[in-house]
């Protein structure tokens, strides 16, 4: 079977297997692989020959107590599926990603943050336990107080300690299915970091979409949208329904990513929002997941595909290492529709877990050949010099180099890692990459 990333630029041809023959797999090099939302190589098989299996099948959930929130499936189960459950029923996942199409094990795996990050802290932060596969074929469950190494590893560990079966987490209840949400035009970098902060104090949800064409006085002008969960006395009485998606066509041009076609885009959509301030109720689905609307929406990038740069950087009054990294980005030239700005709480307890306390950025960029390996490792200059770090499900490009001089945290992680599997049989195209695990 051919797989790739959510990002389309790198294939691989490889064995795949379900989720039921995971034991047998296990005693080979074998790598879990989710919904492949994921947009580099953190869900491909180091080589062709290693197998990888596809979690989707095992998706039941094991039990939910309506009384305090906590549930337990497995890991297979799609994010989208536990939405269509439980929030009609007034319950809601801590922490979701942009996008409902993912596992709950990628949803581990990868240690995901939310627009809430600034309260809730990662999906990790809300596990109570999980039930591993190792890579000897043994299972293990491991929790705060049972092998907590093994657990905090696994939490953003990115497949690598060993196969997620199961995991066990809290629910939230929510007032209404219904979000309120407001929006706010900003007029540049300084306004945008602020008015993120200011909004932190009194809203759950925070994120801001910058135009990253602009430069100099207007850079990082953007729209700023808060949210939290509708009263019942301002949502609609009837339950959101979940809306029908449009397809998008096999495959687009390159030219539909000209820096043209984005400047006008990105005019239209600052200027879209002429008021300085809008409110109302939203639909959940708009409001957490506006992409998941234009189905296989990454094939906007064509055929040589896309990749998503995603990085922290630490909080400074003048907001410097913010405006450096956006200073590089812009001067790059890098013509994206998608550049997204959030405050970024505390590190959680996931060892290698991307998110602290700082600013952080993603933008998308179209892959064009060695000038996107230029601009990574270009901005990943920025990133180190600034003790940022970036987003493994997001990269594709880092340099092994690089990514030791980000992650100071990388010999512990690795320490507990071959504990645990000491052959070095759980591996990804990622790990081959970024950690100098063999192929
Ligand atoms: C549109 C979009 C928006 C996104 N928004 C966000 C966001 O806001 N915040 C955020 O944090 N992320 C975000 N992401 C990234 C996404 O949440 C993560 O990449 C997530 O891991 C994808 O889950 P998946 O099931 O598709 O996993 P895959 O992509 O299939 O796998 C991802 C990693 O998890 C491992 N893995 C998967 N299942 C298991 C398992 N059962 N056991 C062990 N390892 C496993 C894989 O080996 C791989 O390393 C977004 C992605 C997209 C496409």
């Amino acid at each position: 079977m051919c797989l790739s990333g959510w990002g389309r630029h790198k294939t691989t041809e490889t064995r795949v297997v379900q989720n039921e023959d995971l034991v047998a797999a296990a005693k080979v090099s074998a790598l879990c692989r989710g919904l492949g939302r994921s947009y580099g190589d953190a869900a491909l098989p180091a080589r062709q020959e290693d197998i990888v299996a596809i979690t989707t099948s095992a998706d039941r959930i094991l039990s939910f107590d309506p009384a305090t929130g906590w549930l337990s499936a497995e890991a297979g189960i799609s994010l989208y599926e536990l939405n269509r459950l439980f929030l009609p029923r007034g319950w809601f996942v801590p922490v979701t990603p942009g996008t409902q199409f993912v596992t709950l094990g990628g949803m581990v795996a990868a240690d995901i943050h939310g627009k809430n990050h600034h309260v809730a802290g990662c999906f990790g932060e809300h596990v109570r336990s999980l039930r591993i596969l190792l890579a000897d074929g043994a299972t293990v469950t491991c929790s705060d107080s049972h092998e907590r190494e093994l657990f905090c590893a696994t939490i953003g560990g990115m497949g690598l300690t060993g196969h997620i079966l199961e995991v066990e987490f809290r629910m939230v209840r929510i007032p209404s299915p219904w979000i309120w949400s407001e929006s706010e035009r900003i007029n540049d970098l300084d306004g945008m970091v602020s008015a993120l902060k200011r909004a932190a104090l009194d809203w759950p949800f925070t994120v801001g979409w910058i135009d990253c064409l602009k430069r100099g006085r207007q850079m990082g002008r953007g729209i700023l949208m808060k949210g939290r969960w509708a009263n019942p006395s301002e949502a609609p009485a009837r339950p959101p329904q979940l809306t029908q998606s449009f397809q998008v066509p096999s495959v687009f041009p390159d030219w539909l990513m000209s820096p043209l076609l984005v400047r006008l885009f990105n005019f239209a959509f600052y200027w879209k929002h002429w008021r300085r301030q809008r409110r109302g109720i939203a639909h959940p689905q708009k409001f957490f997941y506006p992409l998941d609307n234009l189905r296989d929406w990454n094939r906007l990038y064509g055929r040589s595909g896309f990749t998503q740069y995603q990085c922290v950087l630490p909080h400074a009054d003048d907001n410097g290492p913010a405006r450096r990294f956006m200073d590089r980005l812009t001067s790059l030239g890098c013509a994206s529709f998608l550049c997204v700005i959030k405050d970024s709480g505390a590190e959680g307890k996931g060892i290698l877990s991307f998110p602290k306390s700082g600013i952080t950025i993603a933008v998308d960029m179209p892959v064009r050949g060695s000038r996107t390996q230029a601009m990574v490792d270009s901005l990943n200059e920025v990133v180190i010099a600034e003790s940022g770090r970036i987003y493994l499900a997001k990269d594709a490009f880092a340099r092994r180099e690089d990514f030791e001089r980000m992650e100071p945290r990388l010999h512990r992680w690795q320490e507990v890692r071959r504990r645990w599997d000491p052959a070095g049989r759980l591996r990804s195209a990622l790990s081959v990459r970024l950690l100098g695990d063999h192929a």
